[in-house]
């Protein structure tokens, strides 16, 4: 696994590519997702406001559909 620590560079992943987050990429929301299945604040991601909310919300219904887990305890 991957962790994100560099802090030079803090721009949206979702604007550089032009693309919003979608539950279809699910496979790519994990990785703003902790291992227990809690999303990541922005500050860790980088993700601007306008797509975090969109993230969660793409978030949520990936985890209606099975395709994403709930909060693991
Ligand atoms: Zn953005």
């Amino acid at each position: 696994m991957d962790t994100v620590k560099k802090s030079a560079k803090k721009s949206c992943p979702f604007c550089e590519a032009k693309r919003d987050p979608s539950y279809k990429n699910y496979e790519e929301l994990r990785r703003f997702m902790t291992e227990r299945g809690k999303i990541l604040s922005r500050r860790q991601t980088g993700v601007c406001a306008k797509h975090q909310r969109m993230l969660a919300r793409e978030i949520k219904r990936a985890r209606q559909l099975g395709l994403l887990p709930y909060l693991v305890a």
